[in-house]
């Protein structure tokens, strides 16, 4: 029956793989939760959540420094609106296209789910890639962008945030367009810098949060990260501060990446490197490459821009305990899960979304490693923007600690409510199962009590 699903969604939509692929991972962990709801099948909750509730495809017109007049698409995918207002960030980079996004948003339909907090599940982006861009090209791209996406968006109709290319600079200038636009200071936005409504930990909150994942599956097996070498693959937001909080936790970073190619640091990127680091990318925007021209004893391995390495990817060939994903889809081969195995790893929190290809996360649960999908492990962030709304739905704002403990119990929460669902269906330990299941059922008891919408 979800094997029918699945192929009549194929077909309907043939040139959508990471679509396909993200759907076909939550069907898979569904078909032993339908067995005990029965109600779910015939109320065809899984092919409505499928089925986007609204796709908003644009036009962006603007122009550049030259006096050229560009056009990019813009995209918003709203997914689910049955638990909360859409929920889900901007991504802007040329790989940009709709399967990339419906994947994007159909898995935060879930991740949401599963922070507790009211969030539907939403995603949007645009083509257009804001590298080597002057600020000024990026700010009239953001105006154009937001011209157009203001209409469909609200602080409890659709709440965007960052995601690839989209930080806080780029958020700035969209808030400003809001805001112009509609005469109203609201919370349409999280990611916001901390002078306009922003929350503190926001920026560390992905992060962090997949650490905070990691020590928690570690502790089922009485370890924590003290000493463990880490391979991280990234060097933007989610990359530098997984890498921050495994520093101050006492492991050793020992890898970093960008779409060029990646480095290598047996020493360990401390922070000082780290605060290197943070200053080339997101200061001056230049690339990893002269991590290993400024460190010595570090070495850079170049791969094909936007096309990183089909056949294994280095940055996963190195001795290692524990990897943390922290760059973009599809990063893990299936020839990377091995190497990641044979080289000693046996933990792996995503801090990226769907890093891992489906053979690879099959070896994982075969090896029976400690694994934590995206979906739970990465939804730190998530978690922390539903915090900034509720920080500007009561015009008000939370200190640092504040913030971080409830991030820290709220990535507590999701760890337990995904190993007890991977337990109560028989596969106790499997994040994946566990992770989709309960996100499922929540998503699922809120959609058949509002009937069919
Ligand atoms: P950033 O744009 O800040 O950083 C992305 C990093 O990944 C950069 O180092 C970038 O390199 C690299 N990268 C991007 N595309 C590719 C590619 N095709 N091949 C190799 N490297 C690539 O984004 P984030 O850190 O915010 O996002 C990283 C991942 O985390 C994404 O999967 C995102 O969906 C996920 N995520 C992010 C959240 C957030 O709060 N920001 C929340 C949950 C998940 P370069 O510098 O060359 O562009």
């Amino acid at each position: 029956m979800l094997e029918e699903t699945y192929q009549s969604l194929v077909k309907r939509d043939p040139d959508q793989p990471e679509f396909h692929q993200a759907v076909r991972e939550v069907l898979e962990s569904l078909e032993s939760v339908l067995d005990k709801h029965p109600e779910y099948r015939s109320a065809r909750i899984v092919e409505r959540i499928i089925e986007p509730e609204r796709v908003i495809i644009f036009r962006v017109p603007w122009v550049d420094d030259s006096g050229e007049v560009r056009v990019n698409r813009g995209f918003r995918i709203e997914a689910n609106s049955a638990i909360g207002p859409y929920k889900g960030g901007l991504r802007f980079h040329p790989s940009v296209n709709l399967g990339i996004l419906k994947f994007l948003a159909f898995e935060q339909i879930f991740k949401n789910a599963l922070t507790g907090i009211p969030m539907g599940g939403g995603k949007g982006g645009s083509d257009f890639d804001p590298k080597g861009k002057s600020d000024a090209e990026v700010m009239r791209f953001c105006q154009s962008f937001m011209m157009e996406l203001f209409r469909y968006i609200g602080p409890t109709t659709d709440v965007p945030a960052g995601d690839i290319g989209v930080g806080g600079r780029e958020i700035g200038y969209l808030f400003g367009t809001w805001k112009k636009l509609r005469n109203q200071w609201g919370g349409v936005l999280t990611g916001k810098g901390l002078a306009y409504g922003g929350s503190l930990i926001r920026p560390e909150a992905t992060g962090y949060g997949a650490v905070y994942f990691a020590q928690e599956m570690l502790k089922t097996r009485g370890e924590n990260l003290e000493d463990k070498v880490c391979l991280v693959s990234g060097s933007g937001n989610v990359a530098q501060f997984a890498a921050q909080k495994i520093n101050q936790l006492g492991g050793r970073v020992v890898t970093l990446s960008d779409s060029s190619g990646c480095i290598y640091d047996p020493e360990g990127i401390d922070h000082q490197k780290l605060q290197w680091v943070m200053e080339l990318k997101n200061v001056r925007r230049g690339r990893i490459k002269e991590y290993a021209d400024k460190f010595t004893g570090a070495t850079y391995q170049e791969w094909d821009a936007f096309n990183p390495p089909t056949d294994h990817n280095p940055l996963w060939d190195h001795k290692a305990d524990c990897a943390f994903p922290s760059a973009t889809q599809n990063e893990i081969n299936a020839r990377d899960a091995r190497n990641l195995i044979k080289n000693g790893v046996y933990l792996v929190s995503e801090g990226a979304n769907m890093p891992t290809v489906p053979e690879g996360i099959e070896i994982f649960l075969d090896e029976k490693i400690l694994y934590g999908p995206g979906k739970a492990a990465n939804a730190g962030g998530v978690a922390t923007s539903g915090l900034e709304m509720a920080q500007n739905a009561i015009f008000s704002s939370w200190s640092r600690e504040e913030v971080d403990q409830r991030l820290h119990q709220i990535m507590v929460n999701i760890h337990a409510q995904a190993h007890a669902a991977s337990e109560k269906y028989g596969a106790k330990g499997n994040y994946v199962l566990g992770a989709n299941a309960a996100g499922f059922l929540k998503v699922a008891e809120a959609m058949m009590a509002q009937g069919v919408v």
